[in-house]
């Protein structure tokens, strides 16, 4: 009996001692900034289209796009962050980027845009992932569409990301991603890969109730975010 207990005693010492120094070495090996475990290793940053003044468009129930593409898009970061992937987010509020200078709703939406785009161009080697909503006059239109910026790089991975989301969450989707139009500023003035995700349609009844639904935007964020992680380096 004593013997069992001491044996006992020893063992759980040693397994003590074996995860202090498996701790101790995890965190000599563990450098600052952990660079990302799956997917692109180049830093990704996240714009969660509009934003204060500017609402963007508006849903069915009267829920401005941006609140929309902020849930969506703060959602993402956490997902993105169990995976050690760490995003730059142009806007975590509620708000617009524009300069003190900007007097009218005009002066600031273009200062806003501008802000965004040397945010972006600041980041070396950077990949843009913009959220959006879509709007249609008539309300039969669903499903999520990816658009991509006349930059290099950005088609391929517009496709991948068109297709990670059918195959994971929409299978009854048909939409091609496509090049994103001229008059899209953002999209238009940088030089970085980009892609624009117009998640869904907020003129369409049943795609709205699930984009205002928390559990629907958290499933929208994995897929999006594993189309991330699973990218062509
Ligand atoms: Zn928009």
């Amino acid at each position: 009996m004593k013997k069992g207990v001491l044996l006992a005693g020893a063992l759980l010492g040693t397994v003590v001692l074996l995860a202090l120094a498996i701790s101790r070495l995890n965190n000599i090996a563990k450098p600052a900034m952990e660079p990302a475990l799956f997917g692109r290793a180049q830093p990704l940053v996240l714009d969660a289209g509009h934003g204060g003044e500017d609402g963007g468009a508006v849903s069915i129930t009267g829920v401005p796009e941006s609140r929309f593409n902020l849930a969506i898009v703060l959602k993402l970061r956490d997902v993105l962050g169990m995976y050690g992937v760490d995003p730059i987010l142009l806007r975590e509020e509620d708000i617009s980027l524009h300069n003190s200078s900007a007097n009218t709703l005009r002066e600031k939406k273009r200062s806003d845009l501008e802000n965004r785009v040397s945010a972006i161009e600041e980041v070396e080697g950077g990949t843009l992932l913009s959220i959006h909503q879509n709007t249609y006059p008539s309300s039969r239109y669903h499903g999520t569409h990816v658009f991509y910026a006349p930059t290099q790089g950005s088609q391929d991975l517009a496709e991948h990301f068109q297709n990670s989301i059918k195959a994971a969450l929409q299978a009854d989707n048909e939409r091609v991603a496509k090049q994103i139009p001229d008059t899209v500023y953002i999209m238009n003035h940088i030089t970085c890969p980009a892609i624009l995700i117009e998640c869904g349609f907020l003129t369409n009844p049943e795609e709205e109730a699930l984009l205002r639904d928390e559990n629907y935007q958290r499933k929208l964020a994995a897929v999006v975010a594993g189309a991330w992680l699973t990218a062509d380096k």
